[in-house]
């Protein structure tokens, strides 16, 4: 990595380029102080135009060096990828890449719909003729999310309100809370920031729309209403706090979207940038693996498995993971996680190994109990 480093280093020094804009702007100057100076006595013009030629000379020489070294920097950074990363020019992987593409392109495309950024995807479809397989009626959903995301920041929450009531049924269907949520806040915003009038709106507004949440949340609308009595007497509330706190505006804001992803049937944080985020903190790890296994002359053969951790966040973290305590290999989907009868968990592979035969009985490692293989019953993690 060294020879990248060093030359993105004299890249990202930026030295040489900002000399040279120095020598440009002294040059400019030299320009507009021999303006004034014929200006303001024009019969010195032979004169000052003869002293300003070979000091301007020299400044754009000194300009043009430097920006000579930039430019050898730039070449020597493009050699130095394609010298360090040399094994991609590999044919076979670029065939691979070629087939893969409509699928890539088509990940951007979403990704740059998912951020907002409709110009560059309308563009970018039209440039790659992949653009078709993101449905265009996706656009249109975005730009709903981007809308009502930008009112519930402004600290408007009648579209979110609007668009939650509409899909009632569906949110449910999920156990969202996202619609109370939603109501809870704006009687919040009623109580604490209404005025004067401000107990009176929430009364109302508490009329209109928390009927329908009666049944499961009436709890916390007792506890809502409870705050009607205590609201003058109340120096600092929790409830008070939390309109105006950014945290609990980001956090309906991060609600909605999920919820909004989720009914569309996609995750709430984009795959592409999930996917390239977690592939550049795991490269290194990777790269050393790769560099141990070439020096020891030794190769890893189980399919769906690492040797090694990856070092994720807690938030890229969507499962967790069985290592069967017997065989000590990691469960995959063929190779699912069993609870037998008495508890006890192993992986299917472990199980079938220990009973020889589908009729025979088998004792459980961990315990003395036995049980037939049929008894097992596969887990989801
Ligand atoms: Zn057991």
């Amino acid at each position: 990595m060294d020879a990248i480093e060093k030359e993105l280093d004299r890249l990202t020094s930026r030295a040489n380029l900002s000399k040279s804009i120095k020598d440009i702007d002294r040059c400019l100057q030299m320009l507009v102080a021999a303006r004034s100076t014929i200006e303001a006595d024009p019969s010195a013009t032979a004169s000052t135009l003869q002293s300003l030629e070979p000091r301007l000379k020299a400044g754009f020489h000194d300009a043009t060096e430097n920006l000579k070294d930039l430019h050898g920097g730039i070449g020597k950074y493009g050699k130095a990828l394609d010298k360090k990363f040399k094994h991609t020019t590999n044919e076979n992987e670029f065939d691979a890449l070629a087939t893969q593409q409509p699928l890539i392109n088509r990940a951007i495309a979403m990704h740059l719909l998912r951020e907002g950024n409709f110009d560059i995807a309308e563009t970018f479809a039209k440039e790659t003729g992949h653009g078709h397989t993101v449905p265009s009626t996706l656009e249109a959903e975005f730009k709903e999310m981007f809308y009502i995301q930008e009112s519930l920041r402004q600290r408007q929450l009648g579209p979110a309100i609007e668009w939650a009531a509409k899909r009632r049924e569906q949110l449910e269907a999920r156990a969202s809370d996202l619609e109370f949520q939603l109501h809870r806040l704006q009687y919040l915003v009623f109580l604490f920031g209404g005025g004067v009038d401000g107990p009176k709106k929430a009364i109302e507004y508490s009329k209109t729309w928390f009927r329908p949440f009666q049944a499961k949340y009436l709890s916390e609308i007792s506890q809502l209403a409870g705050c009607l009595l205590w609201r003058e007497r109340m120096t600092s509330s929790p409830y008070a706090d939390s309109i105006e706190k950014e945290s609990s505006w980001q956090e309906i804001v991060d609600s909605f979207t999920s919820e909004f992803c989720a009914l569309l049937r996609l995750s709430a944080e984009s795959p592409l940038y999930v996917a390239t985020t977690a592939g550049a903190i795991a490269l290194p790890t990777f790269n050393k693996m790769a560099t141990i296994m070439k020096a020891k002359k030794t190769e890893w053969t189980s399919q769906n498995e690492l040797p090694v951790e990856v070092p994720l966040p807690d938030k890229f973290k969507y499962h967790s993971i069985f290592v069967c305590p017997v065989s000590k290999e990691q469960t995959t989907d063929s190779n699912p996680p069993m609870m037998i009868p008495c508890g006890h968990v192993l992986a299917k592979d472990t199980v079938q190994k220990l009973s020889r035969g589908a009729s025979s009985r088998y004792k459980c490692p961990y315990c003395p109990a036995d049980s037939l293989p049929k008894e097992a019953r596969e887990i989801y993690l």
